[in-house]
């Protein structure tokens, strides 16, 4: 029983706008399904058939294939992956999910590029009535941001003990690391450090522009690291947009610039995140925004876990947990699925089962 190509196209355009999507996106919806429309009643079919659907004008090869998938009886696989969200109240589904946070599980203190002293950090996150949030400053290699070495991450160990005894009682600060993933997939850290730690987050800081057979690898290799908890910002891309009244970050690592997406095999990056566990990071800030829409979708259809972070380098950054719980909402992200709703101890009970 096939279904009406047409509608489905235009449900697919009706959501992206919902979703606030790049109108270019939209827009090539939209276009296929009036060019269809114009077609006499079997030509669709027959095009389809012939695959001769993309000699139309306005009709390319993401339209052609939801087309056939429709004729094939099929709910388009593109369709699929935007259904999540429709009719729930996007708003208050944000709102939801960022009630149900507990905790940040990517902040930087001073010790690597972040700009206050790690107390700071810890108070501004107990008044926004967080009950924990993972420091994790920068591994060795990233020079540019102070990366600590495995010396300084053990004297930061200690301290951060010493302040958790003085903070009030019902937080704390976990232990944790944002390490680079290096050329080869390993990370940038000595392996006894990284299973002492609670959480480990690892990114993607250099070669961004590898190949895509080569960052595939890349990635692959680190999620398969049984210390790795939570994938960074996973196509480092930058992006010039902001919120309206969020100015640009001040902190140099993240000066505002644009970059593209690095190229990976987002379906096998993110099969392997189901399969290890590890978690897709939705990281919150405003030039990042990263993973885009259309792969946080992926990663929820892959079954992932996931973790909405701010990347906070400053006290008043830990706030920006609202703009990652949009994106997450436009993308139907469940708050059971959210790492950062758990306890810190089922946060830690989690990270410490793989290592
Ligand atoms: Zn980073
Ligand atoms: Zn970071």
């Amino acid at each position: 029983m096939s279904r009406d190509p047409i509608a489905d196209l235009r449900r697919i355009a009706f959501l992206l706008e919902r979703a606030n999507e790049a109108t270019y996106r939209v827009r090539a919806f939209r276009s296929a399904a009036k060019a269809l429309s114009a077609l006499p009643a079997g030509e669709v079919a027959g095009r389809a058939h012939a695959g001769t659907l993309t000699e139309l004008p306005g009709v390319g090869d993401v339209t052609a294939r939801c087309v056939a998938e429709s004729l094939a009886g099929e709910e388009p696989v593109y369709l699929r992956r935007l259904v999540a969200t429709e009719g729930t109240d996007l708003d208050a589904a944000a709102t939801a999910l960022r009630e149900a946070l507990r905790g940040d599980c990517h902040t930087h203190s001073d010790w690597s590029d972040g700009g206050s002293p790690i107390e700071e950090m810890a108070l501004a996150a107990v008044e926004l009535g967080h009950e924990y949030v993972v420091l994790t400053d920068h591994s060795p290699r990233l020079k540019v941001a102070r990366g600590l070495t495995a010396e300084r991450l053990r004297r930061q160990l200690d301290q951060v003990a010493a302040i958790n005894d003085a903070l009030p009682k019902g937080f704390r600060i976990l232990t944790g690391i944002e390490v680079d993933i290096l050329a080869d997939g390993s990370l940038d850290q000595d392996e006894e450090l990284l299973a002492r730690l609670d959480v480990v987050v690892g990114s993607v800081h250099s070669g961004l522009n590898d190949e895509r057979g080569r960052m595939t690898r890349r990635m692959l290799t680190a999620i398969a690291n049984p210390h790795l908890d939570i994938l960074g910002h996973c196509t480092g891309r930058m992006v010039a947009s902001r919120p309206a009244g969020v100015k640009g970050p001040g902190d140099r690592a993240h000066r505002a610039r644009t970059r593209a997406e690095s190229d990976f095999d987002a379906d096998a990056v993110f099969a392997a995140c189901a399969e290890h566990d590890v978690a897709v990071e939705i990281n919150s800030r405003p030039e990042r925004q990263d993973p885009p829409k259309r792969l946080i979708r992926r990663a929820l259809e892959a079954g992932c876990r996931f973790a909405i972070d701010t990347d906070a380098h400053a006290p008043g950054q830990l706030d920006w947990q609202r703009f990652g719980c949009e994106r997450a909402a436009l993308c139907g992200v469940p708050a059971d699925r959210v790492v950062n709703t758990w306890t810190a101890a089922r946060l830690v009970k989690w990270t410490s089962s793989r290592g």
